[in-house]
């Protein structure tokens, strides 16, 4: 009975039904991403040298206006910089609230050390306070930011995130890759989602495989498999489609979103979310920052 209701869905699947390939019946990584792959990027991964540059307190891009103030950053705590790395002549314009638990040296540190093609999917970086950590990404058609939110100081973090800006805009064709047959013919084909929160949506999936796949364009290996090759069709989508285009390092940015507008920096609480499409929040077990030496 099992065995034919899997064939006729695969018969679905195959037909281009919308049936959710996930959950998964199995985890490649039961504690989750961070303890296995953020010691790699640490120790394999360093940002291009950076200059910061605040701007004059009253302006911000309109993006930051309105999601530090829907995390409840009030007047006059708003922060804008821009971020320019030698790799790409155009700054990041990031924003953070000042009493953000990420710096922006921490922000640009971690935003750097990715490919500066993968980088050129994110708009404004930015990060405000919270305990613990979750954070989101803002990925409609006039958004592009991602935000974390609280101490969200590990590189697989950044990467989810900025993961699914590449699944909302890798393609350039306003289809989001996660929902695409390329991705859900992959996760058919295979017997295994990346963790537990990656298995709760497709897109989520998308993001967490975007972290394997960082670490498998740097190292050439994906360590520790609960199940060796379980999601190994997932990686081949993920990797065919990105891999050459946004996660190998070097280069400079080819194609950047353009800021938001700058605006008049009126810092309210409540702002209208209205147009914002917001994925996330994303919550992540066991973040295990790298040790410094
Ligand atoms: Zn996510």
């Amino acid at each position: 009975m099992t065995y034919i209701a899997s064939s006729l869905i695969a018969v679905l699947a195959a037909a281009g039904s919308t049936y959710a390939q996930l959950p998964e019946p199995y985890v490649n990584y039961p504690n989750g991403l961070s303890p296995v792959f953020d010691q790699g990027f640490f120790a394999g991964t360093a940002s291009p040298t950076f200059s910061i540059q605040q701007w004059p307190s009253g302006t911000a891009p309109q993006s930051c206006v309105n999601e530090l103030a829907w995390n409840g950053c009030i007047s006059g705590r708003a922060v804008v910089y821009n971020v320019t790395y030698t790799d790409c002549p155009t700054p990041w314009v990031f924003c953070r609230c000042d009493n953000a638990d990420l710096s922006i040296n921490q922000m640009a540190d971690f935003f750097g050390r990715m490919p500066v093609h993968l980088r050129s999917v994110v708009r404004h970086p930015m990060a405000v306070h919270q305990d613990g950590c979750s954070a989101y990404a803002t990925t409609g058609s006039d958004d592009g930011d991602i935000v974390m939110q609280g101490n969200c100081n590990t590189e697989s973090i950044w990467l989810h995130e900025t993961g699914h800006q590449l699944d909302a805009r890798g393609l350039g064709n306003g289809v989001g890759f996660s929902t695409s047959p390329a991705w859900i013919n992959a996760l058919y084909a295979d017997s295994c989602a990346a963790d537990d929160y990656g298995n709760t949506a497709l897109w989520e999936e998308f993001a967490q495989m975007t972290v394997v796949a960082q670490s498998d364009t740097i190292y050439n290996v994906v360590p520790q498999q609960a199940i060796p090759g379980c999601f190994n069709n997932q990686l081949a989508a993920l990797e065919g489609a990105f891999k050459a285009s946004h996660l190998t390092y070097g280069g400079t940015c080819i194609s950047r979103i353009p800021s938001s507008p700058s605006v008049t920096a009126v810092w309210k609480r409540g702002i209208s979310r209205r147009g914002v499409q917001r994925v996330g929040p994303c919550k992540f077990k066991n973040i295990t920052p790298p040790h410094k030496h």
